[in-house]
């Protein structure tokens, strides 16, 4: 169960050290409450206090009347850290003075990169581990295609720095983007990299990690749902099927591939899908079918994946560009090809291509039937 409450005008006294409050003074100050922070030490000098937050060295745990002037005229408390002594007293005291207190979780002490998979775009197809690291952020760094509907509430402590690029629009370059990781951790923050699907598939995650590393940062990865799989599933595509097809390959249509990675792709069999492949679409179609995959092969994109404007378009591969050019089907899109895409309830249902492989598979080789 989650309590939501108002905190706006309220005074909140946060108990902790600036660093292991930071988040916690970071969420209750956008919240808009009249933050106190108690600190073990002396007030830090003012270039180093955060605009808004009001300080005070804690009393002793023998200073009562300290204590209550402290805690008198609050509303909530919150116990970031605090020695086990001086805690339960105000924990006591809080409970006389019927003081709501809430225990916050500390900030990390080091500053890390995490590059986090956001999935196709939807919040809930984020894992839970990506729901936690964001809820730990100091700062988030993200994506286009990464899920920023419900950023706000699910990193309610971090800074959202939006790096989306488009593909006719690139507001920050990759080198920027890893600059600013490595900078804003190195000066102790948390920096989560929300990237859209898997941060490892055609996401440059991996030159973001290396960036770090090269720069003696902590860097650790928690994968995501990646879009070539997830997206041709929002349509109800199997990349692979028991007999029709146990391999797929991911491309990346950002430049056309060579010939010959098309002719091996064909030798190779199975389904293909091709990510960021609407700019190079006719070429990597006329490649496939140079290349001597059957014009008739079922063919599909899969536009906008996951969001309430999701669009299927099934067709063959020698149909396929101009279909695209007639429905103008834009980025971001995945494109399925095999025969995979006939299973699909909107790619015929499945019921040509089984009925074709009953008259070429045994009865027992086709499963579920
Ligand atoms: N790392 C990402 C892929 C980044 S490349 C992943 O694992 O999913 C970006 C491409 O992903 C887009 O050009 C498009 O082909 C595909 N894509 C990502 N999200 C999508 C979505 N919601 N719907 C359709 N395509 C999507």
């Amino acid at each position: 169960m989650q309590i939501e409450v108002d905190v706006s005008g309220r005074k909140v006294v946060v108990f902790g050290t600036p660093r292991s409050a930071r988040r916690v003074l970071a969420h209750q100050l956008r919240a808009g409450a009249r933050v106190t922070l108690v600190l073990p030490g002396p007030v830090p000098p003012v270039e180093q206090r955060v605009e808004g937050v009001r300080y005070a060295t804690q009393p002793s745990p023998a200073d009562t009347s300290g204590l209550l002037r402290l805690l008198g005229p609050a509303w909530s408390v919150v116990l970031v850290d605090l020695d086990r002594d001086v805690r339960d007293h105000v924990v006591e005291l809080c409970r006389r003075l019927r003081v709501l207190v809430q225990r916050g979780t500390p900030a990390a002490a080091q500053g890390q990169v995490v590059l986090v998979g956001g999935g196709p775009g939807h919040t809930r197809l984020l894992t839970l581990e990506a729901a936690q690291v964001l809820g730990e952020a100091d700062v988030v760094v993200h994506d286009r295609l990464a899920p920023t509907d419900d950023l706000a509430a699910l990193a309610p402590g971090a800074e959202l720095v939006d790096v989306g690029k488009s593909p006719d629009h690139h507001p920050v370059g990759q080198r920027a983007i890893e600059d600013q990781l490595v900078e804003r951790a190195r000066a102790g923050a948390l920096v989560v990299r929300l990237k859209g699907g898997d941060p490892f598939v055609l996401g440059r995650g991996g030159e973001e990690m290396q960036a770090c590393l090269a720069a003696g940062v902590s860097v650790r990865v928690v994968p995501g749902v990646s879009s070539a799989l997830a997206v041709p599933a929002a349509a109800g595509i199997p990349v692979t099927h028991r007999g029709v097809a146990h391999a797929f390959t991911v491309l990346s249509g950002h430049v056309p591939p060579a010939a010959e990675e098309l002719d091996a792709l064909v030798r190779l069999g199975g389904t293909i899908v091709v990510l960021m492949g609407m700019a190079t679409l006719e070429p990597v179609v006329a490649g496939l079918l140079a290349a001597g995959l059957a014009a008739g092969t079922p063919a599909a994109v899969v536009e906008r994946g996951y969001s309430p404007s999701q669009r299927s378009t099934f067709t063959t591969l020698g149909r396929l560009p101009e279909e695209v050019r007639r429905l103008d089907v834009r980025s971001p899109a995945v494109v399925v090809v095999g025969d995979v895409v006939a299973l699909a309830p909107g790619g015929s249902g499945g019921g040509d291509l089984l009925a074709a492989l009953d008259s070429t598979w045994p009865a027992e080789e086709v499963p579920g039937r």
